[in-house]
């Protein structure tokens, strides 16, 4: 089954919602709309941008997508600053990171944590973008494979079969993630044909065929070509060439 890219950008803690705006007007004047026959493209704002980033896509009828950064595992209650499931759902968000390096090393997720994650974006129709990646001590000591296999199947955990298929894995080494130090085609197509070697062994073929794995780490217009060109990778997941509408639809155009 042929997979149908996705080119996902994290903004991060970046724009407020009036830039956002902007932004996503620049996406929409350089993508046209035939463009997304080909590939699927999402923003993952924050998420004092989202009602503003819904209310312009909706009023234009745009195929972009768009999503959220992350969720908590409950549903409602006594968890101040939190934002749930149904809210991101009631926003129209199709996606939502999940487990996303930057959250695991400054918020001390654990791979327990993504794992509830994971199942409450599914519970609620949000497709969660399952962000797994190295540090470099890891990748120098060749522990990479392991490493993001057992975090894979950690995130994924007591989900059937037709659940995983919904899901959207990113791998992204942590090294490359805005240092500029982009992996290679071939190191990132190592550790994808690996991941979806790994969902073929749990899941069966039929779901690892579907599943798509996306490469980030400091994918640009200059990088993006070689890296979806390799048989295992099926998008990127974009953070800061995504601020930059000219930059970011660049990128989309060639993936
Ligand atoms: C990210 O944070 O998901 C990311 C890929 O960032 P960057 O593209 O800036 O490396």
């Amino acid at each position: 089954m042929a997979r149908k890219p996705l080119v996902a950008g994290n903004w991060k803690m970046n724009l407020n919602h009036l830039e956002a705006i902007a932004l996503v007007q620049k996406i929409a004047f350089a993508l046209p709309e035939k463009y997304y026959a080909k590939v699927d493209v999402a923003v993952l704002p924050p998420f004092t941008d989202i009602r503003s980033v819904q209310t312009l896509i909706d009023a234009d009828k745009l195929s972009l997508t768009y999503g959220a950064q992350d969720l908590s595992p409950q549903d409602s209650g006594a968890f101040t600053g939190d934002i749930s499931g149904p809210m991101l759902a009631k926003l129209g968000c199709s996606f939502v990171t999940v487990g996303h390096s930057e959250r695991r090393a400054i918020h001390g997720e654990t791979d327990e944590l993504v794992n509830k994650k994971v199942k409450a974006a599914l519970k609620h129709g949000i497709t969660p973008i399952l962000c797994v990646g190295e540090e470099l001590e890891i990748r120098e000591a060749g522990e990479h494979l392991e490493h993001t296999r057992n975090q894979l199947i950690e995130g994924l955990k007591g989900l059937k079969a037709e659940q995983v298929q919904a899901v959207v894995i990113a791998y992204e080494p942590v090294w490359a993630i805005g240092t500029g130090k982009v992996a290679t085609a071939a190191d990132a197509e190592e550790v994808c044909k690996s991941l979806r070697g790994t969902l073929s062994e749990k899941y069966g073929d039929e779901v690892a065929t579907a599943v798509r794995v996306l490469y980030g780490g400091s994918v640009k217009s200059g990088n993006v070509s070689e890296l979806v060109a390799a048989d295992n990778i099926d998008g990127a997941l974009v953070g800061g060439a995504s601020l930059d509408g000219e930059e970011f639809t660049k990128l989309c155009a060639l993936a």
